[in-house]
């Protein structure tokens, strides 16, 4: 690996696998034989045409995705799906669930109460979201459309780690997969929408997935964007419009990776790893470091964590930079810090980091 570049711990746009980046790199000038660059060619041409149905190919194949879903790449971020998914599959005299574990879900909640009648049927926020809760304690309303969830609170570091279900027979879970998407195998089947941004596991910023079951297509409110409308992107294979074709031919290499690496069970392995010897080196400092999150609903993924000495944060995180590991801050909500270790961290970045905080706390604890 090429050693000017840095572990890059952010949390989104994030570090990609070097081998994507080389292999874009070689086809950035002409790409096959083209004669041009990906970012040049007509989004209705063929090598396109080629390329997002290929992206869309590896990704069914990486998630299992059941034929009665569609596969669409949009644009706008996550956060325009927090007002998509509710224009689209409710009226505004509908009712929906959402149980908010963290930021994200706080968002998204609120986004949504624009279009229906929302409500939050359970919140982390007084404990800090450090939590998930006990799905017997729900209080689900009889008749949710939906009911909402973020699979993988990424400022907080919560992670779901089996989901909840419906009761509402015709309703539907929906997840913002946005910063575990990818990371773990996941049974499609369990949930009507599925959305993320690409920017943490799989691609570049630009670009976002949604996995949605076709029944719930074509039941869009009158008012509805046309760029928010499910339909028009289903029935134009996602190229209603210009797509983020670069975006698009990024992630369908990283799929292509996530593949060559031998799917997401494997995939999750490495994941299951790295975050264990981030996580045991925080709970083995005897209170030096700190994770506040409730142990069996720490993420693999975002990894939060402060210093008993809380003045000797901004050292650690300028020290950290100094030996190449880079964006280790907390979001600005929250403080302290923060590793993200996505698909792309290698171990190596992994055991740097520990290594680094165990020199740390021999020098300042
Ligand atoms: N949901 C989650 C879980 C996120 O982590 C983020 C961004 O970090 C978003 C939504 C918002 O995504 P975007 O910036 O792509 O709109």
């Amino acid at each position: 690996s090429n050693p000017d570049r840095v572990f890059n711990f952010a949390a989104g746009p994030a570090t990609l696998p070097e081998a994507v980046l080389k292999k874009a790199q070689s086809e950035l000038f002409i790409y096959k034989d083209s004669g041009m660059s990906v970012m040049e060619m007509s989004h209705r041409g063929k090598e396109f045409t080629h390329i997002i149905q290929k992206a869309e190919n590896n990704l069914r194949e990486l998630l299992s995705v059941p034929e009665n879903y569609s596969v669409l790449f949009l644009q706008g971020g996550a956060t325009t799906q927090f007002s998509a998914i509710p224009l689209n599959i409710c009226t505004p005299q509908d009712s929906v669930d959402y149980i908010v574990t963290g930021s994200w879900g706080d968002k998204a909640a609120k986004e949504a109460q624009k279009y229906c009648n929302v409500n939050v049927i359970w919140s982390g926020k007084s404990e800090k979201y450090t939590k998930i809760p006990g799905f017997g304690e729900l209080k689900q309303n009889a008749g949710a459309k939906y009911l909402h969830i973020c699979a993988n609170e990424t400022i907080h570091g919560v992670e779901f780690k089996d989901y909840p279900e419906i009761e509402n027979k015709d309703g539907v879970v929906v997840a913002d997969m946005s910063s575990n998407f990818c990371s773990k195998k996941v049974d499609v089947s369990k949930f009507g929408i599925i959305y993320a941004g690409a920017q943490k596991n799989v691609g570049p910023s630009g670009v976002t997935i949604v996995i949605i079951r076709k029944d719930l297509i074509g039941k869009a409110q009158g008012m509805t964007p046309v760029m928010l409308d499910y339909k028009i992107h289903d029935d134009n294979n996602s190229l209603y419009n210009t797509p983020p074709c670069y975006g698009i031919y990024t992630c369908g290499l990283v799929f292509e990776d996530l593949l060559a690496q031998g799917g997401l069970g494997e995939v999750e392995k490495k994941n299951v790893k790295k975050a264990g010897i981030l996580y045991d080196a925080i709970d083995g400092s005897k209170g030096f470091y700190r994770c506040p999150v409730e142990k069996s609903v720490r993420s693999l993924m975002n990894v939060p964590f402060t210093l008993e000495k809380s003045e000797l944060e901004a050292e650690f995180i300028k020290e950290a930079a100094k030996e190449k590991m880079v964006q280790l801050k907390g979001h600005r909500s929250v403080g302290g810090m923060r590793a993200s270790i996505y698909n792309a961290m290698p171990l190596a970045g992994v055991e740097k980091l520990v290594a680094f905080m165990k020199d740390f706390q021999a020098r300042h604890g």
